[in-house]
């Protein structure tokens, strides 16, 4: 898609009389891109003429980067759409937040709920889950070995059949218990769409969720509008998990069900993995999406990112480094991605993640990220030597994380070693401001 974008834009700009006819023929291949990436046509007529205003060709001077311009807009435009500008829900710490999972069988409602159930667990909130998928044994048992795996309470029943019962049962207990995050996931397994609302009616009255989510399978194409649309009028989401985003799909559905139902997607399912999971970024999705990889888009993205540097930088100026730098770093490399291109940009990573592919390595800063998230604040501003005298605390920090004592030892040395680069570039830099100083 992003190709055929660009390919657009490259004719437009080299074809010899830059007239509107030229213009109009560009946005109608970028259009059909769009269509053919699952992007709903109604939208993609809206795109049509919003581009066309945010362009006005005729007083472009010839000084202009026409290419540059059409491309930011398109650009701007998907990112509006993916974008509701709803805020997303946000738990309440020492409350109980009931949070019930709805959609289609297969769309990863069970796999996903036991995502957003660690990502709350590794940042301090009490979650469990309760399965309300009574239409087959399997369904329970998948759910128990998810939450097992991350070390998640659960509850379910293997003899009653009635999903709402379950379902009231397991968030009355857990209540009870004083849980901050339960997750209730649901069947989606009716054959008949009228019986899966009607359970799906039931069970929300019963719990009474303060969030319900709906999971999406982003491979399931223009089909989507339609579908978020019936969920929307039945169950009134207030956002969506976007699952399968790993896969071969064109990622234009997403674009479509947001823009229909003006839900927020939270988080994107990346991958089988229970770590495979992020928060939603509008910009960061359109890029894929436009598979802005080339070098110049690389470089506008990574500008368009706004990445915060200053802090660091002014730290790095007093030859102090902390770990909370070194995850900004990371988290920064995250967002900018691939990771092949970006990882030597950071001395000493490049070393660390030798011989990975993407994937791996992005898996590994994922899991650098998360035992930053588990640590105190601090610790996060510390230079990590207080792990030294607290070993426990290592302890505590890679079962927060959901990984190994050697992970956070290994987190820990790169902090020493971009630590002791501070101090030379901090001297370095003082010495020049000196040297300035005298001139
Ligand atoms: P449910 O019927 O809605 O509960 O769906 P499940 O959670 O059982 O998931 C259905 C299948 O999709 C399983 O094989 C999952 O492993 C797979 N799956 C779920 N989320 C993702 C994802 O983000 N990426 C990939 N590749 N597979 C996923
Ligand atoms: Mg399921």
């Amino acid at each position: 898609l992003g190709r055929r974008i660009n390919a657009a834009v490259s004719d437009l700009t080299r074809s010899p009389n830059l007239d509107e006819k030229a213009f109009d023929g560009m946005v109608k291949e970028i259009c059909n891109a769009l269509v053919e990436a699952d992007v709903n046509i109604k939208l993609v007529a809206g795109l049509r003429a919003s581009i066309r205003k945010s362009v006005n060709f005729k007083d472009l001077g010839p000084g202009v980067n026409k290419k540059r311009l059409i491309q930011k807009a398109v650009f701007d435009e998907l990112v509006n759409l993916v974008n509701p500008h709803a805020e997303p829900f946000k738990p309440r710490k020492g409350k109980a937040n009931v949070i019930m999972f709805v959609g289609l069988q297969g769309s990863g409602k069970t796999t996903s709920c036991t995502k957003l159930a660690r990502w709350y667990a590794a940042r301090g909130f009490k979650s469990c889950l309760v399965c309300a998928d009574t239409f087959r044994a399997g369904a329970f048992d998948q759910l128990k070995q998810n939450a097992t795996k991350a070390k998640i309470p659960y509850y379910g029943s293997l003899t009653q059949t009635d999903p709402v019962v379950v379902a009231r049962e397991g968030v009355e207990k857990f209540k009870k218990e004083k849980f901050e995050i339960i997750i209730v996931d649901t069947s989606g397994r009716h054959r008949q769409e009228q019986d899966l609302f009607d359970e799906m009616i039931q069970i929300q009255q019963a719990v009474q969720p303060h969030q319900t989510i709906m999971v999406l399978d982003s491979s399931i194409g223009q089909a989507a509008e339609a579908q978020s649309r019936a969920f929307k009028e039945t169950a009134d989401f207030g956002s969506i998990i976007l699952t399968k985003t790993d896969g071969a799909a064109a990622g234009g559905g997403a674009i479509s069900a947001t823009a229909a139902t003006h839900c927020p997607i939270a988080f994107l399912g990346t991958g089988e993995h229970m770590l495979d999971f992020e928060k939603f970024d509008p910009q960061r999705f359109v890029s894929k999406l436009l598979g802005m990889g080339d070098v110049q888009g690389l470089v506008e993205h990574v500008q368009s990112l706004k990445l915060d540097q200053k802090e660091t930088m002014k730290h790095i100026a007093e030859g102090v480094f902390t770990i909370r730098d070194l995850r900004d770093q990371l988290q920064n490399i995250m967002k900018m991605g691939p990771l092949s291109k970006m990882a030597g940009m950071i001395p000493g990573l490049s070393g660390m993640m030798g011989g990975m592919d993407d994937e791996e390595g992005s898996l590994k800063l994922k899991r650098m990220i998360y035992i930053c998230d588990s640590m105190t604040t601090k610790e996060l501003d510390s230079d990590g030597k207080c792990f030294t005298d607290q070993p426990a605390r290592m302890t505590r920090v890679a079962m927060g994380s959901g990984t190994s004592v050697r992970e956070v030892e290994e987190l820990l040395s790169q902090r020493m070693l971009m630590g002791g680069m501070a101090k030379k570039m901090g001297r370095g830099m003082k010495n020049l401001q000196s040297k300035q100083g005298q001139a």
